[in-house]
Formats: C-alpha cells, sequence, structure tokens
C-alpha cells in the first residue's frame, strides 16, 4: 500500500508516525503484543521434565520468547531439510524465482492495493505457466483517515464515509486484478480492520475481547456483500483461523506475504498471521506435501525506499530498471530471489497500478516505484520464521508458556 494512505490508517495516539516530506515509512512498534493459542497441543506431548523447564521459562521474558517463537518454527520447518525446498538455492545466495508449472499461488495482501505492488507480474506469470492465484484483502483499506477527509471534505467524516471508501478501494483491487488477467485471478477479502491488525496481535487476540476499527466503528467485517465471513470478530485468533482455512483449501506451493521486517505495523502483524496460519497447515495436514511450499516475502515499508518514491514526475522509462530490497534488509539475512518482468507483463502491471484511483490521487510517485524490471522477495526459512515471531514481544510468550505448563 502507498505511503501516504496507510500514513492515514495510523494510530490515532500518534504511536506511529509516516513522515512523506522526510521520505520515511517509520513506524514505532507498540510495546507488546498479544499471545498466540495451541498451548493446548503443546500440552500433551509435555514431559515433565519440559513442563519444569517451562514453568523456569516463563519467569524470563527472554528465554519464554525463544521457546514460542522456536514453537512456532518448528511447525513451519519440522526438519532443517525442509527450509531448504528440494532443488533450491542454498540460503544466502540470491538466484533468480523460478516459476514452475502449476504453481498455486497465494498473495497475502494488508491493503488494497499491495498484492499488485508486490507481485502483479509474478501473478501474470504463474497464471501464463498454468498456475492459479488467489489474493486475500486482510483490510479494505477503510482507515486512510487523510483521503477519506478529503474526499468528503469534512473534518470528521462518518464511519459510513469510511466503508464507502473501502468498497471503493476492494472494487479497485477487483478492476486491477481484471487488468493483470481479465478472469484468473481469485480475491477474497476478509475485511478486518485497517491500521488495527498490530493491536488484534497486541492485546485483542481472543473472541471474548474483539478489537474495534477506529474509523468505521465495526467490530466485525462491515462488508455484507463482500467479506468471506461477515461476521468474524476482530481477533487475532478468528483471523488466524480464517486465514488457516484459506491455506488448507489453496494447498499453495507459493505464499507471497508482506515481510516481518517491514516498518508498517498491519504489515508487521499480516506476516505473523500468515505465518502463523500456514504453520497451523502444517501441523495440521504433515503429508500434504507442504514441504516444498515457498514463502516469499515482499517490502513496501522502509525508509528511504524505493528509489525514486517520490520522484515528480515518473517516466514509463524508470521501469526498464531493476527493483531491488534494501541493503538493510538483504543484510538481516534470508536468501533474496526476484522475478524479472518483461515488456508485457510490465505494461499490465502499470495499467493494473492505475486502477488503484484512490491511491493514485495521493501516492502516484509512490506507486509507479514498484513498476519496475524485477519484482524482488526474500525466501523466508528457519530463521527467519524465528526472527519474526522473536519480535512479538515477551508478556505475549509468557502467557503462552504459561498455558502450555499448565
Ligand atoms: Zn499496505
Amino acid at each position: 500500500m502507498a505511503e501516504s494512505r496507510e500514513r492515514g490508517s495510523m494510530d490515532r495516539t500518534g504511536a506511529f508516525r509516516y513522515r512523506a516530506e522526510a521520505g520515511h515509512r517509520c513506524g514505532a512498534f507498540p510495546r507488546t503484543r498479544p499471545r498466540r493459542g495451541n498451548g493446548r497441543r503443546m500440552r500433551s506431548t509435555l514431559s515433565t521434565t519440559r513442563r519444569d523447564f517451562l514453568r523456569f521459562a516463563a519467569l524470563s521474558p527472554a528465554v519464554a520468547m525463544l521457546v514460542a517463537a522456536r514453537a512456532e518454527a518448528r511447525a513451519l520447518f519440522p526438519d532443517r531439510a525442509a527450509a531448504t525446498p528440494a532443488g533450491g538455492p542454498s540460503p544466502g545466495r540470491p538466484t533468480p524465482l523460478e516459476v514452475r508449472r502449476g504453481e498455486r499461488l497465494l498473495v497475502v495482501a494488508p491493503h488494497p492495493d499491495d498484492e499488485t505492488i508486490a507481485a502483479g507480474g509474478l501473478m501474470q506469470r504463474v497464471i501464463e505457466r498454468g498456475g492459479t492465484a488467489l489474493v486475500v484483502l486482510v483490510t479494505a483499506g477503510d482507515g486512510f483517515v487523510d483521503a477519506v477527509v478529503r474526499e468528503y471534505r469534512t473534518g470528521h467524516p462518518k464511519p459510513a464515509q469510511y466503508i464507502a471508501y473501502g468498497e471503493r478501494r476492494v472494487g479497485e483491487s477487483k478492476a486491477a486484478l481484471r487488468a493483470l488477467d481479465p478472469e484468473a485471478i481469485d480475491l477474497e477479502l476478509l475485511g478486518f480492520p485497517d491500521g488495527g491488525l498490530d493491536g488484534l496481535l497486541r492485546t485483542h487476540w481472543e473472541r471474548s475481547n474483539p478489537s474495534r476499527s477506529r474509523t468505521t466503528g465495526a467490530s466485525d467485517p462491515p462488508y455484507d456483500d463482500e467479506a468471506l465471513a461477515p461476521n468474524l470478530p476482530y481477533d487475532g485468533t478468528d483471523l488466524r483461523r480464517e486465514l488457516g482455512r484459506i491455506v488448507r483449501a489453496a494447498r499453495p506451493s507459493m505464499v507471497v506475504l508482506p515481510d516481518p521486517l517491514d516498518t508498517h505495523p498491519d504489515h508487521h502483524a499480516a506476516s505473523v498471521f500468515t505465518l502463523l496460519a500456514v504453520g497451523d497447515w502444517h501441523r495440521d495436514m504433515p503429508s500434504s506435501g507442504h514441504a516444498t511450499t515457498k514463502l516469499l516475502s515482499y517490502l513496501v515499508h522502509w525508509p528511504a525506499w524505493p528509489p525514486e518514491w517520490d520522484r515528480r514526475a515518473p517516466s514509463p522509462e524508470d521501469a526498464r530498471m531493476p527493483l531491488w530490497l534494501p541493503e538493510g534488509v538483504v543484510a538481516s539475512g534470508a536468501p533474496t530471489t526476484w522475478l524479472e518482468l518483461d515488456d508485457a507483463e510490465i505494461a499490465r502491471k502499470r495499467t493494473a497500478m492505475n486502477h488503484y484511483v484512490s491511491q493514485q490521487a495521493v501516492s502516484a510517485a509512490y506507486l509507479a516505484a514498484f513498476v519496475r524490471r524485477t519484482e524482488p522477495f526474500r525466501r523466508l526459512g528457519e530463521t527467519e520464521v524465528k526472527a519474526a515471531f522473536a519480535r512479538v514481544p515477551a508478556d505475549d510468550a509468557k502467557a503462552r508458556v504459561r498455558t502450555a505448563s499448565r
């Protein structure tokens, strides 16, 4: 999603703030995040010694965090061999992305337009090679306060106006996907709160304590005709479960998800929820062939990135240039990979991007900066997944470990 838009979806308390003038989409992460379930499953296999250790661990936030992160990472990578898909590159070595015939691609987008920013070219390539593509919009992008204020020329937009804005943005995503391929890309809307995904991790994990959107006022998706499950409460457990249902049905060979290092809280949270959901799939269906599922993460928000993000007059010629991940992300580990787009794929991606009319109005240069010769990704392995979960604060991990050791 574009910077200006997500600037509008920020926490009104100022917990994080994007500064367009400085080129920074910097987000300060809240200090605490929530409990992640599944303790019951762990409990059944615990030895007495392990219980003792976990009781001890509950006293130590750092150890507790490590234990919880490892438990989730193990679900995704039950053995180390699975961390590198068969025939894949060795860790750390950048190689171009291989798109095989019949890939099943799942793209998780926190906001409408992230899907095309990240994988507008990849979706075309997968379809062209006889595969399938499914996009999941976690939110409708209905938290962009500045844009709604501007659109309705009021300092205090009503919830209905935010919902109308979200409906418009979902329509733009549909039009964009049709531009990439007239009929082959499926779209599902979850309709969770824009600007509130991090809060689900942090404080609204349980169904008994759902979150409430700061803009639409809703506690479940206010898109009865569009959302996959309009009555699903805004809580982390339900989001994890719903994503898990989607993953199990899709049986993806490729999951394209936000990078856990993305500085936008919604993107980071969507990344963690997706990894949890994929881990649940692996754990519940151990013989479903997921050992070769590729986890490809994409970046949208990073300080002073992508290059030319603020260029006053973007030119189609810019698309000849490749886009690479910033050094700070590459240096953090995980092999990088990329898809090189041909001219026709670039042209269709540009056309698709133009369908995000509401975002073009406020972030044209930013969107254009992602229409490039390459789409870069990190291939997440066990180390990166552990690191993503380890960023969930210790109080959550402690609660999780306490549950497991009861
Ligand atoms: Zn976004």
